[in-house]
């Protein structure tokens, strides 16, 4: 693999970013990030890798980005929270042009691995009604009814990532990743998602004195969270794995959204009085990862506890708040 260029799609983003900092600890030494937004606006940039700046919704782009690339990870995307997903349909199904053009330059020049980063967004909505959900098996993305716009994309792009795989002899790997969080990702602005949201939203009722927070919905909703460390290890496993269908990459300590804030109340030693928005998006009531298969297949499953996960996170938004970086 050290011989090979590994080319990061969405290297400017927040898994994206992590997943070539990672690469460079592991002493991959040909690294290409490539990214739609400027390099000064990355989340973590290096000057050992080859950091460009690329639209891949286009097939020219695409080409030039896998250029002597081996292995490539596909992680760009438009996309954000449900706030931003179930506003920006369009937006999101436009992804699928990155992952078509990228397949189709992964055919042109041999890549040998091909990783696309799929959303626990798939699964069909019918199943995801109680907030009791004991876990969704990969089998359930089927008969599909995925979230609209981002999840039909997604789970487009992942037959697409198949057939390329059984027309062309790409070796595709897929990962549906269930909701990933942690620092050096999107905290403000109307992309983030709920754990960011939810640190940013104490942290200012915190500083502001103005102990009240804003819940999407009644907070009775369940998801589970996984820390980004798990998804580096998972994108790796699958990647350079044998498994050709579809896994679950999540963690199965499901919380509802009030227990979510329960924990971040108590990172931050405060208790807020609770104002529920029961109109502003909330997806579906209950979603959590059933991890039989990944740890059938690999021995292991994402195991970071959410109350360690979410202290890091909480201290890196404190700390980019007290820096001011609100960028908008
Ligand atoms: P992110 O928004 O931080 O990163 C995505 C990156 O893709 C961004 O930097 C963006 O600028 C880039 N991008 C968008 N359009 C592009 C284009 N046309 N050309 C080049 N780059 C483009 O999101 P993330 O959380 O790092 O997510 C990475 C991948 O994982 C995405 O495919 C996402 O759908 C998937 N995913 C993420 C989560 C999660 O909880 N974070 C959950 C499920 C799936």
């Amino acid at each position: 693999m050290s011989q090979d260029c590994v080319v990061v799609c969405g290297g400017g983003g927040f898994i994206g970013g992590h997943l070539v900092a990672e690469l460079r600890a592991q002493g991959v030494k040909k690294i290409r990030s490539v990214d739609l937004k400027p390099v000064s606006h990355w989340y973590q940039s290096f000057p050992d890798v080859e950091n460009v700046q690329l639209d891949l919704q286009g097939k020219e782009a695409c080409e030039k980005a896998l250029e002597g690339g081996g292995i490539v990870y596909n992680l760009a995307a438009d996309m954000g929270g449900m706030g931003f997903i179930e506003n920006n349909r369009a937006l999101c199904m436009l992804s699928v042009l990155i992952n078509t053009h990228l397949l189709m330059a992964a055919r042109k020049h041999g890549a040998k691995r091909f990783f696309y980063a799929s959303s626990a967004c798939v699964y069909a909505a019918d199943k995801q009604r109680d907030p009791k959900i004991t876990g969704l098996r990969e089998s359930d993305a089927y008969p599909a009814m995925p979230e609209d716009g981002y999840g039909w994309e997604k789970l487009f792009s992942e037959r697409m990532c198949r057939h390329f795989r059984e027309d062309f002899g790409i070796v595709t790997r897929v990962a549906r990743f269930h909701n990933v969080y942690g620092p050096n990702g999107t905290w403000f602005g109307g992309r983030e998602k709920a754990p960011a949201a939810i640190c940013r939203k104490v942290l200012e009722a915190k500083n502001s004195g103005k102990h009240e927070i804003e819940i999407w919905g009644n907070g009775e909703q369940t998801r589970s969270f996984m820390y980004i460390d798990d998804c580096l290890k998972g994108i790796q496993l699958i990647l350079n794995g044998d498994v050709l269908e579809p896994l679950n990459l999540g963690s199965d300590e499901q919380v509802s959204i009030n227990q979510l804030v329960d924990i971040v109340e108590s990172i931050a030693g405060i208790k807020l009085h609770r104002r529920y928005k029961l109109d502003a998006p909330k997806g579906v009531n209950g979603r959590n990862s059933d991890n039989e298969l990944i740890k059938k297949c690999f021995g292991w499953a994402p195991d970071t506890k959410l109350r360690v996960g979410l202290e890091k996170t909480y201290a890196w938004i404190h700390d980019e708040m007290k820096a001011g970086r609100y960028k908008e």
